[in-house]
């Protein structure tokens, strides 16, 4: 089993889902730096919501979900775009609290003035901004509410991490599209498949492949299964998005870090990568020359 996402349907119905399962991108991405046992946890967590959330989105782009908190935890970042690529970043101080996790619970409630955002930006187009309370104990229980209130879509979330592994399941009741659909379809369709998606386990979630819990829980169903898609880690970094941010800063910031910085050296966060730029590199960002 690797990194993947299986969407499902079930027939006859107008709801539909998925499962997504993270390993080798999951254990990169941790790799990358040393974050304490419940900030692995949530990132995991994270992660795998935005795994699921991007599938939702028929957009050509990516989306992510950004904590942000005053306190020892600062800020914590996840994405996902249309091919599936994902990182995440996380910033905090040293604290007690996040020593163990079970689930993203740990850090949420250690958060101090808490802000969880949505981020939606496609290549081409408009870019969305939505802001999830994170008022519920889990990242699961806050994005259910998200769906619930703001999208009006009820939506049944689960999400579940280690540091080696990470899974998530969603599962969504589609708007009919008009009173005819409505009628045919049985009505205890969603209440049933609430009640069968809270049985799932944390344990099942990160260790069972897709297939497997879709059968646990839903083998009365009709289940559908198009083609899986594949997750992987990637970062969108490039030496040419350095010398953008470098010409940002201006040539008298430039300057000044040639003198106690040359070449000049930026480190991608995320993938570890590391750009350098003489000092002619980096003054003909600005089309000047070294005198
Ligand atoms: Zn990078």
């Amino acid at each position: 089993m690797s990194d993947l996402r299986q969407r499902f349907y079930i027939e006859e119905s107008p709801v539909r889902g998925e499962v997504v399962h993270l390993e080798q991108a999951l254990q990169t991405i941790l790799a990358q730096r040393s974050y304490a046992p419940a900030v692995q946890v949530l990132l995991g967590e994270m992660l795998s919501a935005t795994a699921l959330l991007a599938s939702t989105l028929k957009i050509q782009g990516r989306i992510s979900l950004q904590i942000q908190a005053q306190g020892t935890f600062k800020w914590a970042m996840a994405e996902c775009n249309h091919l599936g690529e994902v990182r995440a970043l996380a910033d905090y101080e040293e604290d007690p609290r996040f020593a163990t996790a079970e689930s993203s619970q740990t850090v949420l409630s250690a958060l101090l003035k808490p802000v969880l955002f949505i981020n939606i930006e496609p290549d081409f187009g408009e870019r969305y901004q939505g802001i999830v309370a994170l008022d519920k104990p889990t990242l699961a229980g806050c994005l259910m509410q998200y769906y619930d209130l703001s999208a009006q879509i009820p939506t049944r979330i689960a999400l579940a991490s280690t540091a080696q592994s990470a899974g998530g399941l969603l599962i969504q009741l589609l708007p009919r599209n008009n009173e005819e659909e409505q009628q045919r379809i049985d009505e205890d369709i969603w209440p049933r498949l609430t009640v069968l998606t809270e049985t799932l386990k944390a344990d099942e979630l990160i260790q069972l492949d897709a297939q497997e819990i879709l059968y646990r829980l839903y083998n009365e169903e009709e289940v559908r299964l198009p083609e899986i898609e594949k997750l992987q880690f990637a970062c969108t970094c490039s030496k040419d998005k350095c010398a953008t941010a470098l010409q940002q800063i201006g040539i008298d910031a430039v300057l000044e870090t040639l003198e106690v910085q040359n070449p000049i050296t930026m480190d991608c966060q995320f993938c570890n990568t590391r750009y350098s730029f003489t000092a002619e590199q980096a003054l003909s960002l600005f089309g000047s020359h070294l005198s």
